[in-house]
């Protein structure tokens, strides 16, 4: 069954069930107060009848008295113990002589006679004589049954309307849930066949079908994006291998050719594959990392100090590379971060700094008591022209001067280390002055999500 039918036909079932019984409540109680109305007038007329029988003398006629309080359309029967009639007066033919099965348990009994109801109400009485008689008052509910069918016909049509009303805003609530519904399943079905993210557009409201439209819209634009993310890194990928392989090839080429007769060339066949190689190896990890750099669950962070982690990322460096690497800043700087991903970007930094600077190269942490820490990485290069600026962080951008340049760059780095950088909360930002040197800035958080 749809949904919507569901809806339908379980709000309208349910309405009509509450709407019905309540109606019959509604009746049962009107039905019993009436009567109990009815039996309480009948009672009193009783009484009255027995206070007047009482005061009755020898000679008063008793016939006439019990007429007197024989109610309109009624009846009224003086029965003694052994069921044998004393009295007897009636207002209406069809109720002359009626004499109830009468129930002591319940205050009054009601009979069908003719097609009508009649309620009785039995008093005990002791004549002056000591005789125990009953008296029955009698009289015919006309009036009461003409009430409650009035009152049928009332509640029906109130159920009736109800009923319409209940209908219709079930179709109404039907269409507000499953719109979305449907819609989502369009561009759902719409994307699927036709390899698109696209996303429901119109949605207003802030209730649990915007939340779930949110919900959609933003695993689109996730899984757009990782989508866009996957093709760059092929296109990225192959474009950028064709280079090595192509030279790894050609010098494969020459070597098979030439190289085992001539041993410079075998040399520098040999040196540049290897060379090539290692750029790939290089190359493909930088693209790996890149590619996982965004998800979040590869983040593990901790309270760290970034001094240790600093003179960690420079140990490596200063027993390598023959040059002065050093770090200035307070004894000790902690902040929540991954230590790791921090020093992968320092080990990118003080890699470009140490690749594209002669002289030394120092690390310096600021902590000014605000919520970031700051590390930066200074060195004595030749500088980056402002025109190359914007783009140090793009993908394989590499400065003019340097794509010819033997310094085994692949262009990832940066670009890799801004994406890190991110996933820390992080800024990473760049300063330069021709002739002068570079600073590149981490405004690192000291908290996770209260950083920047
Ligand atoms: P790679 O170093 O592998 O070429 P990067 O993304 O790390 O790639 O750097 C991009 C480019 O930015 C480099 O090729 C270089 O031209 C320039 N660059 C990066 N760091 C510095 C630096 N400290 N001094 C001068 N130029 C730099």
């Amino acid at each position: 069954m749809k949904l919507k039918t569901r809806i339908h036909v379980f709000t309208t079932l349910l309405m009509f069930i509450i709407l019905a019984a309540v109606s019959i409540g509604v009746y049962f109680l009107f039905a019993d107060m009436m009567y109990d109305r009815q039996a309480e007038q009948l009672r009193a007329r009783g009484e009255e009848l027995t206070v007047s029988l009482n005061e009755l003398t020898p000679l008063d006629d008793r016939q006439q008295v019990v007429r007197a309080y024989t109610p309109p359309t009624g009846a009224i029967l003086v029965a003694d113990d052994k069921g044998k009639n004393l009295i007897l007066a009636d207002t209406d033919k069809r109720v002359r002589g009626f004499k109830p099965e009468t129930d002591p348990d319940k205050p009054y009994t009601l009979t069908k006679v003719d097609g009508t109801t009649a309620l009785t109400v039995s008093l005990p009485y002791i004549d002056p004589a000591g005789g125990v008689a009953t008296i029955h008052v009698t009289q015919l509910s006309g009036d009461i049954e003409h009430n409650l069918s009035l009152l049928r016909w009332i509640l029906i049509g109130i159920l009736s309307v109800a009923m319409i009303a209940v209908f219709a805003s079930s179709v109404a609530l039907g269409r507000i849930v499953t719109l979305p519904i449907d819609r989502l399943t369009r561009t759902m079905r719409a994307n699927r066949e036709d390899g698109t993210y696209e996303k429901i557009e119109g949605q207003n409201g802030r209730d649990e079908l915007y939340e779930m439209t949110l919900a959609y819209n933003d695993m689109m634009d996730r899984l757009g994006r990782n989508y866009e993310k996957q093709e760059r890194f092929v296109s990225d990928a192959s474009h950028e291998l064709k280079t090595p392989i192509t030279v790894i090839e050609s010098y494969a080429r020459l070597l098979k050719r030439r190289g085992f007769d001539d041993r410079a060339v075998a040399d520098e066949a040999v040196g540049a594959i290897l060379s090539e190689a290692v750029r790939m190896k290089m190359l493909t990890q930088q693209l790996l990392d890149l590619a996982r750099s965004d998800k979040a669950d590869s983040y593990k962070f901790e309270r760290a100090d970034v001094r240790v982690l600093a003179e960690e990322a420079v140990r490596p460096m200063r027993q390598t590379y023959n040059r002065e690497f050093s770090i200035e800043g307070p004894d000790h700087a902690i902040a929540e971060t991954d230590p790791e991903k921090l020093k992968q970007i320092l080990f990118i930094l003080l890699d470009n700094a140490r690749k594209y600077s002669d002289g030394p190269v120092k690390v310096t942490i600021e902590d000014s008591g605000g919520p970031q820490l700051i590390v930066s990485v200074a060195d004595h290069g030749s500088g980056i022209p402002e025109e190359a600026r914007p783009h140090l962080f793009d993908r394989f951008y590499r400065v003019g001067s340097d794509r010819n340049r033997k310094t085994g760059g692949t262009g990832l780095g940066l670009a890799l280390a801004k994406e890190i950088s991110k996933g820390l909360g992080a800024e990473l930002t760049a300063e330069s002055v021709i002739g002068v040197g570079s600073v590149f800035r981490i405004g690192l958080p000291k908290e996770q999500g209260g950083g920047n």
